[in-house]
């Protein structure tokens, strides 16, 4: 296993669509877990391919912080929501960022696992905001384009920050 380097913001491979996985061989399992291991090394509960570099629909998370509890998810969309819920979120792309987010108080998900076996998935509150976060992750939406006014504000000097190490690179 390896850990893999987080891209941050304003990296522009962050703000593309990724593109569904096809082929489900080796390299995908090996992403999945070297992906999974970047994020508890990171404290992270989600982590999507995005965020390590790759335009890929793929994304891990694990709601409880069990190591036993990985899961990875390929090709992911919401088939169905419900609810409302309003939760302070973060984000391992944007570190010092944060600000609360509406989300859908429940949802499935209908994904692949790793070789490609299509499986859906229901879940409430934090992991259901983790499966809204992470796709829209592959949709190339960040915590800050779904932003208030007054959190812009209150994040503008992160936000900053993060723009003028990034051009520092
Ligand atoms: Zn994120």
């Amino acid at each position: 296993m390896a850990r893999l380097p987080v891209v941050t913001y304003p990296d522009a491979v962050l703000l593309q669509k990724a593109l569904p996985v096809t082929v489900f061989d080796e390299s995908v399992v090996k992403l999945g877990r070297d992906m999974t291991e970047t994020m508890y090394a990171a404290d992270g509960v989600g982590l999507a391919a995005p965020q390590v570099g790759l335009t890929i629909r793929l994304f891990v998370c694990s709601p409880t912080f069990d190591p036993g509890d990985r899961r990875v998810y390929v090709n992911p969309r919401l088939i169905e929501v419900d609810g409302k819920q309003e939760s302070e979120e973060g984000c391992l792309s944007l570190p010092g960022v944060s600000c609360k987010v509406k989300r859908y108080l429940s949802a499935t998900v209908e994904a692949c696992d790793l070789e490609g076996n299509v499986f859906q998935e229901s879940a409430m509150e934090l992991q259901a905001r983790i499966y809204q976060h992470e796709i829209d992750h592959l949709d190339g939406t960040l915590l800050i384009n779904r932003m208030g006014t007054v959190a812009r504000m209150a994040n503008r000097k992160a936000i900053r920050e993060l723009e003028e190490e990034f051009q520092l690179k």
